[in-house]
């Protein structure tokens, strides 16, 4: 479906600033791994920040496509700027903004309208991965509000986000009443005490945002900072999970935008590097590859477009819509870096030349957020009517079932 002429102007101008404010400082910021502060209040400033928080909170009311049109320009020129404003429009703001209390909002809004902040959502446990719902979090019940412990890693924006959305497994009296999400500020002075930010896990690519290992010491948080999860604790980790869905077409679009930049390079290189006398985009095999590249980056867009259109559970897109779109533009991107490095030879490895840099930032996205092997299975059982465990006793049972059957 085409953009229409509004949504074509958000494109061109997002370009534009990316363009202009973002691209000259890419390689620094991989090199440095420093958080890009500059680029925060950039993003702010333009309005790129919160665009989707709806009007009456102070937002732009602006749907998922216009934010994934922001996304795309970012992340072509800096991987960094693309996950900055995934995360600054999605992901635990949007779980926020769909179920919080009027105040939960109001705050989140605020700090990221306000104060650029990138909301940090803490599910992934050291032997709760993939099988999140195995998180061994505790969130226990005390007078006025809830206790928690446990260690979470892997956590984008521990050291530099404000806003933590945490997952935490919910006791109260001694019983287990399902997961939480659970509401925690960390701002300077204000640090709550119990929220440890850890050592950071210095990852392979997008490097200027730091990951690292949260731990909670009985970090209070009073019942004001409960996120109300739909039908309780019970059932509410899938309803919150929904919001997910959103995060990941968010990170699809990234993973797009790198595909999208490293293809604009290896047309580029291949039109000015001449070898036997001509210029190297005169070689057919090389005209073929560019012409996979861009087949793929198409219809990575337009899967990518198609999940953010839809609507889903709560307003989110559509998950397995936003499965579907993560895993093609996931291993695009994979596959189109690694194919504009060969592009450009001897050139693409060098360190002083964006390839390499294009081929680790592209490498996350078929990990974080649901691996394709994870998000694989979504899609199988939605196509076959099955249902895959999600939990370990889910596929002890599953285990037990099948050797009855035997
Ligand atoms: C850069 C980065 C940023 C991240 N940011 C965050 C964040 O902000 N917040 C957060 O909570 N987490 C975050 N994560 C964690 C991320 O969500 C997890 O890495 C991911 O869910 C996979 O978990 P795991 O790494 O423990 O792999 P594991 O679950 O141990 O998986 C290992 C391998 O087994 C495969 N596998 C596992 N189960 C199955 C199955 N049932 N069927 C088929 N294959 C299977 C996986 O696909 C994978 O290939 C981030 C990770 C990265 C790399």
């Amino acid at each position: 479906m085409e953009l229409n002429a509004q949504e074509a102007a958000l494109a061109a101008r997002a370009a534009a600033v990316a363009e202009s404010r973002i691209a000259p400082r890419a390689a620094e910021i991989d090199r440095t791994e420093a958080y890009p502060w500059d680029h925060v209040a950039t993003l702010r400033d333009e309005g790129f920040l919160g665009m989707t928080i709806p009007r009456d909170q102070g937002g732009h009311g602006a749907s998922y496509l216009d934010a994934v049109l922001v996304i795309e320009a970012m992340a072509r020129r800096c991987a960094v700027a693309g996950r900055i404003t995934v995360e600054a429009n999605m992901g635990a703001l949007g779980a926020v903004m769909a179920y919080g209390t009027a105040e939960q909002k109001r705050l989140a809004a605020d700090l990221v309208l306000r104060e650029g902040d990138k909301p940090a959502i803490c599910i992934t446990e050291p032997d709760a991965g993939s099988a999140a719902t195995e998180m061994t979090t505790r969130a226990e019940r005390r007078p006025g509000g809830w206790v928690i412990n446990g260690r979470k890693h892997w956590i984008t924006g521990g050291g530099v986000s404000k806003l933590h959305l945490i997952f935490a497994r919910v006791f109260e009296d001694g019983t287990d009443q399902g997961i939480g999400g659970f509401l925690a500020i960390r701002r300077g002075e204000d640090e709550p005490r119990g929220l440890v930010i850890g050592a950071r896990q210095h990852a392979m690519g997008v490097r200027g945002i730091p990951e690292t290992v949260v731990d909670f010491q009985d970090l209070f948080i009073p019942d004001a900072m409960v996120l109300p999860s739909p039908g309780g604790f019970r059932r509410g980790f899938a309803a919150l999970m929904d919001a997910y869905n959103a995060q990941r077409v968010g990170a699809a679009t990234v993973a797009l935008g790198i595909a999208a930049g490293a293809l604009e390079h290896a047309v580029a290189y291949a039109k000015v590097r001449e070898q036997f006398g001509r210029p190297i985009a005169e070689f057919q095999g090389l005209q073929w590859m560019l012409a996979d590249m861009a087949v793929a980056v198409d219809a990575a867009r337009a899967m990518v477009h198609r999940a953010a259109r839809s609507k889903g559970p709560n307003g989110f897109p559509d998950a397995v819509l936003a499965a579907k779109a993560k895993i093609l533009a996931a291993e695009t991107a994979v596959k189109v870096t690694n194919d504009a490095l060969q592009v450009w030879g001897s050139a693409g490895y060098a360190r002083d030349n964006p390839m390499e840099r294009l081929v680790r930032d592209a490498r996350m996205f078929t990990i974080a957020g649901g691996t394709a092997q994870i998000l694989r299975n979504l899609v199988a059982a939605s196509i076959l009517g099955t249902r895959l465990p999600q939990t370990r006793d889910g596929w002890l049972r599953e285990a037990a079932r099948r050797t009855a059957a035997e």
